[in-house]
């Protein structure tokens, strides 16, 4: 079974149609980019994957499970968002610890796990601080480390590094893409940018107008974009 499985789904919102009927399928452990302009349909892609949204027709499949039958809290998606949106007022630790505490994991193995996480992302040293008295990079970074918390079974990300200037944007890049293989971590990953999508991605899903227009290796897209 592949990690996520995509079957003919179709959005609309009223009459404007957001995804065309769409059908993919996401092994595990690959890196998939959805590929496209402002507007094609990424997010609201990525808002179906993640059960945020409804689908009108066809079926999305994690594994073996509809999203739409698994609750919430049993989906384990990890989402990263361009706006990370941490707590202002809770420290790193508190931040990245929000998952486990809604899943009733016990205080001494969130306290380990919330360690991983933040050694994951390099931020061992940053536990008790407040994010506004971190970077950019580093606040995005917290955003990663939520999300990993979870021990994901699939990671989400929004265009999570497009607030960033370009050279924070490609070591975010290249950390990111390290994370992902040494945890084997199926993603899927909304962008805009073609270089982000070639220098990141297994594979590419390039998106208009609510169609994927072609998916297909980077070399692939690059050639025949
Ligand atoms: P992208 O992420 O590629 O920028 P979106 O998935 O956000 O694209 O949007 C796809 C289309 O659906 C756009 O035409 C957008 O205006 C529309 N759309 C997205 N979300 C909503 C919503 N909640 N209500 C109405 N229209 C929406
Ligand atoms: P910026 O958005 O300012 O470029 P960065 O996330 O790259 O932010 O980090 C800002 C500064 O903090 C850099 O000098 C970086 O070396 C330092 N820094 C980042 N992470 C750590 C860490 N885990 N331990 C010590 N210093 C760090």
């Amino acid at each position: 079974r592949p990690a996520v499985q995509i079957d003919g789904v179709t959005k609309s919102f009223g009459n404007t149609p957001a995804l065309e009927p769409c059908w993919m399928k996401i092994k595990r452990g690959e890196f998939l980019t959805l590929l496209g302009p402002s507007g094609c349909g990424k997010t609201t892609l990525l808002n179906l994957i993640a059960g945020f949204l409804e689908a009108d027709n066809g079926e999305l499949f994690l594994g073996e499970d509809l999203v739409t039958q698994v609750p919430p809290h049993k989906r384990e998606i990890g989402i990263v968002f361009q706006n990370y949106a941490l707590f202002p007022h809770k420290t790193v630790a508190q931040n990245v610890e929000y998952g486990l505490r809604t899943r009733g994991v016990p205080k001494e193995e969130s306290r380990a796990r919330v360690k991983e996480a933040l050694s994951l992302v390099k931020l061992e040293n940053f536990a008790d601080r407040k994010p506004r008295q971190m970077s950019g990079g580093q606040q995005q970074r917290v955003a990663l480390a939520r999300a990993l918390v979870i021990r994901p079974r699939v990671l989400l990300l929004d265009e999570p590094f497009s607030a960033l200037d370009r050279n924070l944007r490609v070591s975010m890049q290249i950390e990111l893409k390290e994370i992902q293989t040494k945890l084997g971590l199926t993603t899927i990953f909304v962008t805009h940018d073609q270089n982000e999508a070639l220098s990141m991605s297994d594979r590419i899903a390039v998106m208009s107008r609510g169609r994927v227009r072609h998916v297909g290796s980077p070399q692939e897209i690059y050639e025949h974009p």
